[in-house]
């Protein structure tokens, strides 16, 4: 089956610094496909990339192509993305502090018309009904996972193909990235949405997606079945805190371990 979303050989440059060697993946229409690996590894901007914004953040894609169904997206603009079906949301939730809830689902409902931003807001509210509680409150003023949701649902008001998910489960307890998870679970499940979710909680990642990525030193390092990286014995060192026992290890041998051994041969 051909690929929903495809990226080959991609270069990416913050002014001399490379952020990207070689990067490839692929992304198959419905499920959830994760992108791993440490801070600075090279997961956000792979996403930015994607969606158009790298170079409003003085970045720069040099070489690679990405796909989009038929259609080539490197070179495009963020809002020509968008526009095709691709949405972003990013690491820190941003959401429009100063605005409601509702107005921020309108914000995102920008490249929509009329009656079908109404129908979109009845979708997110259908999927997060907390929302819905929320409508008319400053954003500024949500939860950390209320504003998470709000993030996700004004991605959804450009009634995406695809989502890129940065780090929804930052700062977040547990409970809330369950319920966040759920959610978007359903959302991949009854709108047939493809997500590409950026993860620092590797167990968390890899319980709810089909296929993984790690990336390490902006370079692709390891990719499988989620299934397959649940069980490889690095991930459960480095990313699950597991040693060969299956017992957890302290957070500080597992950070010791991390700056030490790289996955690169
Ligand atoms: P994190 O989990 O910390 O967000 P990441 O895997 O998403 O990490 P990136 O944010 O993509 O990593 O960063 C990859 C590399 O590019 C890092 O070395 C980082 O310092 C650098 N970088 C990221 N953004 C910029 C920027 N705007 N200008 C210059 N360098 C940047």
């Amino acid at each position: 089956m051909a690929a929903l979303l495809e990226a080959q050989g991609l270069k990416a440059f913050y002014g001399q610094t490379q952020a990207l060697h070689d990067v490839s993946f692929s992304l198959q229409s419905g499920g959830i496909t994760t992108l791993l690996g440490a801070n600075g590894a090279g997961k956000t901007t792979t996403l930015k990339a994607i969606s158009g914004v790298l170079r409003s953040e003085r970045g720069e894609v040099t070489k690679g192509t990405i796909r989009f169904g038929e259609r080539r997206i490197d070179g495009m603009r963020a809002n020509e993305v968008t526009k095709l079906g691709l949405a972003q949301v990013f690491e820190g939730r941003r959401v429009f502090e100063h605005l409601t809830a509702e107005e921020n689902l309108i914000a995102g409902g920008h490249v929509q018309s009329g009656p079908s931003v109404k129908q979109g807001i009845d979708m997110v509210y259908t999927y997060f009904p907390r929302l819905r509680e929320r409508r008319s409150q400053l954003s500024g003023y949500l939860s950390g996972g209320e504003q998470q949701m709000l993030a996700i649902g004004r991605a959804l008001m450009s009634r995406p193909r695809v989502v890129l998910l940065d780090e929804p489960s930052l700062g977040l307890a547990p409970r809330l990235v369950e319920e966040i998870f759920g959610i978007v679970g359903r959302l991949v499940k009854q709108e047939k949405l493809s997500v590409l979710l950026v993860e620092q909680n590797a167990a968390m990642a890899l319980a709810v997606a089909e296929h993984g990525y790690v990336m390490e030193n902006g370079r692709i390092v390891l990719e499988g079945p989620a299934a397959q990286l649940r069980d490889n014995s690095d991930i459960k060192e480095f990313y699950l805190g597991l040693n060969e026992g299956g017992t957890r290890k302290s957070y500080h041998d597992t950070k010791h371990y991390k700056r030490r051994k790289r996955w690169l041969h």
